[in-house]
């Protein structure tokens, strides 16, 4: 992910709002935003391991929606051009936010007992 991607991703997310009801989902804010449980961030915020437990060094939201090993058994029935595409225009397409939501909240209900 290059440096100012997320603030112009989050700015087309914001942008969006405005015209659509998209909003309003915790888990979908949380990965548009890039906010929350996710490593990149916590390690920024709190000094922490910004480490993917499956062992990939960078934890973003792109590596766990799309590439992450843990998540694989999920994605089976992603249509398979979905994860060549880029996540910030994934992200306003509604299947795969269907998709994604149910990745992020197995995610953090994860994180929340461990
Ligand atoms: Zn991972």
């Amino acid at each position: 992910m290059a440096n100012g991607f997320k603030g112009s991703w989050t700015k087309k997310f914001f942008k969006e709002v405005k015209s659509s009801r998209l909003y309003g989902d915790f888990y979908y804010n949380q990965e548009l935003t890039s906010h929350g449980v996710f490593g990149v961030h916590q390690k920024r915020l709190f000094g922490k391991e910004g480490g993917c437990p499956c062992g990939e060094q960078l934890e973003t939201i792109e590596h766990i929606l799309l590439k992450c090993k843990i998540w694989g058994k999920e994605r089976d029935d992603w249509p398979k051009s979905w994860l060549q595409k880029d996540i910030s225009d994934l992200v306003f397409y509604s299947p795969f936010k269907k998709g994604s939501i149910d990745i992020l909240k197995k995610l953090m209900s994860s994180r929340l007992i461990s």
